[in-house]
């Protein structure tokens, strides 16, 4: 089941177009997105009986917003692929290196990325959008939290995140649309293996990143573990799991985003998101 924002509104997405939830519901479930995921497994309940009878409706990308439009928390890891540990020339970390993407910068699969600076760099990840409250959640049992998987971009700012005696991650990784998530989330049933898909980002067409979610140091369940060991996970929150090599910042020569660069980002089983660069107004 793929479910995502059309209009700011949460719909089902299929190949025929997109369905409405609350206007299909009768008014049974919200139009916000946040509270239709915390009644998550009455929802599949519900989309489950309901598919035979679905209406579909066409929609065009620039309909689509992110699927959690203002998530209450949003994670994110810093180191968790070894090649990209590598290019920064960091240690392989003995525990998950969690930051916070403050929820403001959260914004859609087709939105323009407004560059405050000369030092954006993209980053694309794999994102987890849980779907039941979670604390002390075993690995063995942490798919079952989940309530889907969507693709992300943490742009980051890195002038302000190296700034001495930093690192500087949350705010560097926070400026308003920053966060590109979507194009939908896809549910775990629908992947053969959750755990090993690939990730790729382009700049302008010119590939740069290029991995697998089987290469991530810790995975989906070892990260919800840990998280959720010190931190009750809340239905809507968002885990941005890491970015493999490739990214501009430890490339030789450096490279940044500039104004009109389209980043292209694609995770197989789940969509691609392309997002323009802009100048912050
Ligand atoms: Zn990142």
């Amino acid at each position: 089941m793929r479910i995502g924002t059309i209009d700011d509104r949460p719909a089902l997405i299929s190949e025929h177009g997109h369905c409405d939830i609350a206007t299909a519901s009768g008014g049974g479930f919200s139009p916000d997105a946040l509270a239709l995921l915390d009644r998550w497994e009455e929802f599949r309940g519900w989309a489950a009986e309901s598919a035979g009878q679905l209406a579909w409706t066409p929609f065009t990308d620039d309909q689509l917003g992110p699927p959690v439009p203002l998530p209450r928390q949003v994670f994110a890891l810093a180191v968790n692929y070894s090649d990209h540990a590598a290019e920064a020339t960091t240690e392989l970390p003995e525990y998950p290196i969690v930051f916070t993407k403050f929820p403001t910068c959260i914004t859609g699969p087709y939105s323009d990325v407004a560059l405050p600076s000369n030092r954006a760099d993209w980053e694309v990840e794999l994102v987890v959008v849980i779907g039941r409250r979670a604390h002390g959640v075993n690995a063995a049992d942490a798919w079952q939290y989940v309530a889907g998987l969507t693709v992300g971009q943490d742009i980051s700012e890195r002038r302000v995140q190296f700034r001495k005696p930093g690192p500087h991650l949350a705010m560097a990784k926070s400026f308003p649309t920053f966060g590109p998530t979507g194009p939908w989330l896809v549910t775990p049933d629908e992947f053969a293996n959750p755990d090993d898909l690939r990730l790729t980002c382009a700049i302008n067409g010119e590939p740069m990143q290029d991995s697998r979610t089987s290469m991530l140091i810790f995975g989906v369940p070892a990260l919800i573990e840990s998280v959720s060991t010190m931190v009750p996970l809340l239905p809507g929150d968002l885990i941005f799991t890491g970015t493999p090599a490739g990214v501009g910042s430890t490339r030789d020569p450096r490279r940044y985003l500039a104004p009109g660069d389209v980043i292209s980002s694609e995770i197989e089983g789940v969509g691609g998101m392309r997002n323009t660069c802009v100048e912050a107004g």
